[in-house]
């Protein structure tokens, strides 16, 4: 089967959905692919969201259902699917997902990032057993149980004090004694008296036969080594941008993001790199939203030469 559309956009988190919603509003046709049966990507999974400008507080989940549902009132067709391949010759784009083939004539690039793995001894023997990467989606199996957090970005503080709200004892454990996370977050966790700190500390191994019983942990200033007895060790260490299937395609960093600038433009033409796969300054809902609107500018103007046959 075969399919022309004007835009194609892989991904739905925040990034992609905007750029949905932008680019139907400019009058384009658009398909958004997303392999997750609920969009939102990482946004789904945050337990709570207070910096969207104008929206005091709200979950992530359902922040993430109300921006599918605004960009498919307004005709964008989100098709849950996996995208198994890409080609990216300038006028020829070409996207393979399921049993659907889409040349369209402009393509947005959001696949965005997962959790990064720590890959310590114990971790992939017990994921799902107690090893999880997702506070939102496991917490409740844990609820009033003591349990590990390990980072000290804003996802490990967001998750701690998810977990807490759950009447989790959490051990905060951090390779550092300062918290990258935002001070508004820090100052939160500080004075949560259900998550007690562990700093400087790095994860050594996780322990336990059918289920999680423990973290061991070894003191970054003076080696010594001691396990914590916990029923869970949520890992918080980053993220991983999904651009697997653009290597050997499109130029990529270090980290496996996109290099593309503020325009979004790749550098292959009609092509655009947004939210958390381009490399960029600040990760953030809001920052992954305006990539998504300035790619589908782009794309709209794009479209519009290739309609007049002005490239
Ligand atoms: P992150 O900001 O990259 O933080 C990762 C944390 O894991 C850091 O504290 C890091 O320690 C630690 N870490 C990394 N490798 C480790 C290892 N091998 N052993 C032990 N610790 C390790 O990742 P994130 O928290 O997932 O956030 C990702 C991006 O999304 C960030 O840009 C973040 O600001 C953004 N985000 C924003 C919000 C919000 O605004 N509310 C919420 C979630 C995420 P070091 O600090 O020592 O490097």
């Amino acid at each position: 089967m075969s399919e022309l559309l004007d835009v194609l956009i892989i991904g739905g988190g925040p990034a992609g959905l905007t750029a949905a919603v932008y680019a139907r509003r400019a009058g384009l046709s658009v398909v958004l692919l997303e392999k997750e049966p609920v969009p939102g990507g990482q946004m789904a999974l945050t337990p709570e969201i207070e910096n969207v400008p104008g929206i005091l507080s709200i979950d992530g989940f359902t922040l993430s259902e109300q921006m599918a549902e605004q960009a498919k009132r307004l005709g964008a067709e989100i098709v849950k699917t996996f995208v198994t391949a890409m080609r990216l010759n300038p006028g020829a784009l070409r996207v393979e997902a399921g049993l659907s083939a889409y040349t369209p004539k402009a393509l947005i690039l959001a696949m965005g990032a997962r959790r990064r793995r720590l890959e310590i001894p114990g971790e992939e023997r017990l994921a799902g057993k107690g090893v999880s990467w997702c506070a939102v989606c496991d917490g409740h199996f844990f609820k009033g149980k003591q349990v590990a957090v390990i980072g000290g970005g804003n996802t490990a503080l967001e998750d701690a004090l998810h977990l807490a709200s759950l009447d989790c004892d959490v051990t905060l454990v951090h390779r550092r004694a300062e918290f990258r996370a935002s001070p508004v977050l820090s100052e939160r966790v500080r004075k949560q008296p259900k998550i007690k700190l562990m700093t400087p500390y790095i994860p050594v191994s996780i322990e336990g036969e059918q289920r999680v019983t423990g973290l061991r942990v070894r003191s970054a200033e003076t080696e010594s080594a001691l396990t914590l007895e916990v029923s869970a060790v949520f890992e918080c260490v980053g993220t991983l941008a999904n651009t697997e299937l653009l290597k050997g395609l499109l130029p990529l960093d270090a980290e496996g993001r996109v290099e593309a600038g503020e325009d979004t433009e790749t550098g292959i033409p009609g092509v655009y790199a947004i939210g958390d796969l381009r490399r960029k300054v600040l990760y953030q809902i809001v920052t992954a939203a305006a990539d998504g609107a300035v790619a589908a500018s782009r794309a709209s103007a794009f479209v519009g030469r290739a309609a007049l046959g002005t490239k």
